[in-house]
């Protein structure tokens, strides 16, 4: 079995299994309580704020623990928000392709009477700096444009965009789920604001994340409760997790170069195979792109059968198509960078891990080349453009 949906989840690593079930064991006391089990619960807590901190150049103080990727992007966009509509600043800047767990917070915004510009990301998935800075207006309160895609792997200019940021005064929230551990993030160095991490997605537990907030950003809560996490995220807790996730963290964060040197070799042999498929094409910049990320387009197929007789073939992997919520509508991603429906339905991504092999690098260009073909001599839609009742596109 090859698994090879590496940006969807992350399989735990032993160092973060072994820290979550020692401490399961061991720290199960409530960090709020004086006490000794209490105490002890705290400290491991602490650890891992500082720990969690000094990998992307942060201070304990500024990480605040959360639920995950998406309540981060909640949090740091309805902050941001709110601190703007105090001032009377109520418009937004972000892109087209986000997660949705900023798309959506955004469009809730907008039914709360607040302005979005979604930028142009270009065919290559990559926002212009410059762009970013003719998008930034008086009343704008925030910028919000994520590192890496989920999907088609593009590495966003955040360094220049966050300058221009600094430069005129506006908030900078990036989500940086993917690109955590896949390439060097410093918030002091990149001007970041705001940022937001997922632990599942560098081998350590669901349910666990963080956002780092610069100290003198000033978070509203989306929990009201207790005064945990000074007061900005109310609830007990969960110390087991958050120490594996700082573990986990840490020992991917110690092998980030080695591992992107594997990634990007094995990443790259697996672009050039997929290329000699006829008629399909790369999505997303060839070379801005995270170490593990694979997109492909392949034109007259439906996404959804070849991960079906993918996974016949024991590979594991994802479709930028939305099929399985009942909707037909093609990926949003894919869509912003200029694929039309038809081609972005042929849509195939395959996020490698640390460990891929260059054999199973070639099984799986063997395989997908098979079920491309296989699919391809059964489909309306190829019988037609080979008819030349429809052109070609890619
Ligand atoms: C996975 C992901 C999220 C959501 O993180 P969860 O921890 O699953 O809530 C947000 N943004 C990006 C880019 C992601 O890949």
């Amino acid at each position: 079995m090859i698994y090879a949906d590496n940006a969807a989840t992350t399989r735990m690593s032993e160092t973060a299994i072994n820290t979550m079930t020692e401490l399961m064991r061991d720290a199960w006391g409530n960090p709020s309580s004086l006490y000794a089990h209490g105490q002890n619960a705290k400290e491991v807590l602490e650890k891992a704020r500082e720990d969690v901190a000094a990998v992307i150049g942060a201070e304990p103080r500024e990480i605040i623990f959360t639920s995950g990727g998406s309540e981060a992007d909640n949090q740091a966009i309805r902050s941001a928000a709110e601190l703007g509509r105090k001032k009377g600043k109520t418009h937004i800047i972000s892109t087209a392709f986000e997660h949705h767990a900023v798309l959506h917070t955004l469009e809730k915004l907008k039914a709360e009477g607040f302005d979005i510009t979604l930028l142009d990301v270009h065919e290559n998935g990559i926002v212009l700096p410059e762009e970013v800075e003719a998008a930034i207006r008086e009343d704008t309160c925030l910028v919000t444009i994520m590192t890496a895609n989920n999907e088609i792997g593009s590495i966003q200019p955040i360094r220049e965009i966050g300058a221009i940021c600094r430069k005129k005064n506006v908030l900078f929230h990036t989500d940086a789920v993917q690109a955590m551990v896949h390439i060097p993030l410093n918030v002091v160095d990149d001007n970041i604001d705001m940022l937001s991490a997922s632990a599942h997605k560098f081998h350590g537990p669901k349910g666990v994340g963080f956002l780092y907030a610069k100290k003198n950003v000033r978070l509203s809560n989306l929990i009201e409760g207790g005064e945990q996490e000074r007061g900005k995220r109310a609830g007990t807790e969960n110390v087991p997790g958050i120490a594996a996730m700082a573990a986990a963290l840490k020992e991917a964060n110690e092998k980030m170069d080695e591992n992107a040197v594997h990634l990007i070799k094995m990443r790259d042999r697996l672009i050039a195979g997929l290329k000699e498929i006829p008629h399909s094409a790369l999505n997303g910049d060839p070379v801005r792109r995270l170490p593990g990320n694979v997109n492909f387009c392949f034109e007259g197929i439906e996404g959804e059968s070849l991960l079906l007789l993918l996974d016949d073939k024991g590979i594991q992997a994802s479709s930028g198509s939305a099929c399985t919520s009942g909707s037909l509508d093609p990926s949003h991603v894919l869509l912003a960078i200029g694929r039309v429906h038809d081609v972005a339905h042929g849509s195939l991504r395959l996020s490698i891990g640390e460990n891929v092999t260059e054999e199973e690098i070639d099984y799986m260009i063997k395989s997908v080349g098979e079920v491309v073909e296989y699919l391809r001599g059964f489909s309306p839609l190829w019988r037609d453009l080979m008819e030349g009742k429809k052109e070609f596109i890619l």
